[in-house]
């Protein structure tokens, strides 16, 4: 391959911006991946702190696999307790929906751990 803007010489690599050929003259070395010199600097630059970014978020959401169910869990007993304190007429629905609450982040507890649990 020839770098883009000298056709004589051969390209080293590619601008990660716009994947054109670049000569050692015309990179820019960001440490990591190459950019056109004075043209795509800063948007290589910016593709790399995005990237960087979004890996610190799925490594945190790793950890954070119990928060909804957790959620989900403590609202359905919440409703539950509240229901035993409630007059007649509230209780089968606050119970019911305590239940459901109480279910649904017991599922979601398993199901998000076990995908958490294959992933690492
Ligand atoms: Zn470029
Ligand atoms: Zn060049």
């Amino acid at each position: 391959m020839r770098c883009f803007i000298h056709q004589d010489r051969d390209a080293i690599g590619l601008c990660k911006a716009c994947a054109k050929g670049l000569c050692p003259d015309c990179a820019v070395d960001l440490g990591h991946g190459l950019a056109c010199k004075g043209i795509h600097e800063d948007t290589v630059a910016m593709y790399s702190a995005i990237i960087n970014k979004n890996a610190r978020v799925y490594s945190a959401s790793g950890k954070s696999w119990a928060v909804v169910p957790a959620f989900f869990t403590l609202t359905g007993i919440g409703f539950v307790v509240f229901g035993t304190f409630a007059p007649d007429r509230l209780q089968w629905f606050l119970f019911a929906f305590g239940g459901l609450f109480f279910a649904f982040g017991l599922f979601c507890g398993y199901y998000n751990y076990r995908a958490f649990a294959q992933r690492s």
